[in-house]
């Protein structure tokens, strides 16, 4: 298979070159691509929002979106072209992965015409952010059991609960929350899903302090938050199918990336630290590490690159979604483990304009090991791919067929 550019793919990336340097200035050899830290900085989150309209008001933005909700209608692969070329740039914090990989799509598969029209244009556009209000203290990998309560009351529902790890949250302005709606029937049957206005008096976001000093995501918690019935999406019952749409695409934009996207970094790295008083990459144990870095950075780029055929032909990701996720998101941690071991006392520095390669393998050093729970953990996924690819006997589900309010809770 051939995976250098077409004609015509070269012939787009040198148009989205064009465009993008006539607004962003590029990266220099020694800066990391935005920090997901600035996601704290209403400044910050300024300039991500100017850049998107930007974008929008040039035909750059949503690529793959249909051209009535402010997309291109263009395929998978040019959409990844462009941000392979953004990349290149100097660009404000990303804010817009969660609205844009996985709550637009959603809403175009279920919502209503009228809801399509008043969310998703305004979505593209990127002036309102979004954020996904799923997990809770007592529901993350087995998300069907959360407990945060819809009831029902004319055309409202009134909201009740705890959410948890709500990244982006504190500066969101509508969330897409699952909900328990009728807690007498089997778990997964009993959930309906909302569209929630995170200005709501009644919402109140506290921020989690984080190892790397940031606090990107929150504990959100509602108390009587009305919503009108005009924004639930799905119908009553069925909000398992629609969260179910967006952890799919949840996964496919986690496993499209292909990981494994900073070996260059980390070889320029090893050959600015020293050992032994000559260059880090000069070194025997080095070299051999970089080589099974370098190995399974290669598995992972063309695992995406089968993710990324697949979407291009119209179909959905097998289980190289699943071994894409398994396997790039320890791979990060050990690759941010071995170049912070490459830079000995250095790496214990992490401010900017000081640190190595500007602090980037600091943040990937502490940030990486959230990757390995956000969108499936480490042992979901195995799971996942014992049951469904390898076929080997499904786990014992204590609280299968019985009705949610019965399943025991130990308490
Ligand atoms: C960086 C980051 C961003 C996030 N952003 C969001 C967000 O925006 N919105 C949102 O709703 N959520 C978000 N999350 C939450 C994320 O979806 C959950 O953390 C994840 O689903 C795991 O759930 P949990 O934390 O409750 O862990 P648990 O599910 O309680 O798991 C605890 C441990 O038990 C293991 N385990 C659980 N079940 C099984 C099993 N059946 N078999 C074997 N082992 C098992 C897990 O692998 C894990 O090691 C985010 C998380 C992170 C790290």
């Amino acid at each position: 298979m051939d995976f250098n550019d077409s004609p015509e793919e070269r012939e787009f990336r040198k148009k989205a070159r064009a465009f993008l340097e006539q607004h962003l200035e590029p990266l220099g050899a020694d800066e990391s691509p935005s920090g997901l830290g600035e996601r704290e900085d209403a400044a910050a989150i300024q300039r991500a929002k100017d850049w998107q309209a930007t974008k929008f008001d040039h035909g750059w933005a949503v690529l793959t979106w249909p051209k009535e909700y402010g997309g291109q209608e263009m395929g998978r692969l040019e959409a990844s072209v462009f941000a392979q070329e953004e990349a290149r740039f100097k660009t404000p914090p990303p804010i817009y992965g969660i609205g844009h990989g996985m709550l637009g799509p959603t809403i175009m598969t279920h919502g209503t015409q009228e809801q399509k029209d008043r969310f998703v244009k305004e979505m593209a556009r990127g002036q309102v952010v979004w954020c996904q209000l799923f997990s809770e203290p007592a529901a993350g990998s087995d998300l069907a059991a959360l407990r945060t309560s819809a009831v029902r009351d004319g055309d409202e529902w009134v909201i009740n609960g705890q959410k948890i790890w709500s990244t982006g949250a504190h500066f969101c302005d509508w969330g897409m929350i699952v909900t328990r709606t009728d807690p007498d029937v089997p778990k997964h049957d009993g959930l309906t899903y909302f569209i929630v206005d995170m200005n709501d008096p009644g919402v109140e976001c506290r921020p989690i302090k984080q190892i790397n000093g940031g606090s990107h995501f929150n504990e959100v918690f509602f108390s009587d938050v009305r919503v009108p019935d005009s924004q639930r999406l799905g119908g009553v019952g069925e909000g398992w199918k629609v969260a179910i749409t967006t952890l799919m695409n949840e996964r496919v934009s986690i496993g499209a990336g292909g990981g494994g996207g900073r070996t260059k970094d980390l070889f320029r790295l090893a050959r600015d630290c020293r050992r032994n008083g000559r260059p880090a990459i000069e070194d025997a144990a080095v070299r051999a590490r970089l080589a099974d870095i370098f190995i399974t950075g290669k598995g992972l780029q063309y695992t995406g690159y089968r993710i990324q055929s697949a979407l291009a032909r119209g179909g959905t990701p097998g289980p190289e979604g699943s071994i894409s996720k398994a396997i790039g998101a320890p791979h990060s941690q050990q690759v941010a483990s071995f170049a912070m071991e490459l830079q000995g006392a250095m790496g214990a520095v992490s401010q900017h304009g000081i640190a190595l390669q500007d602090g980037l393998w600091q943040e990937s050093y502490l940030g990486s090991p959230g990757l390995r729970i956000a969108g499936g953990t480490d042992e979901v996924l195995k799971n996942i791919i014992a049951e469904r690819v390898l076929g080997l006997p499904s786990e014992h589900r204590a609280d299968k067929g019985i009705p949610f309010r019965d399943v025991p809770t130990g308490s």
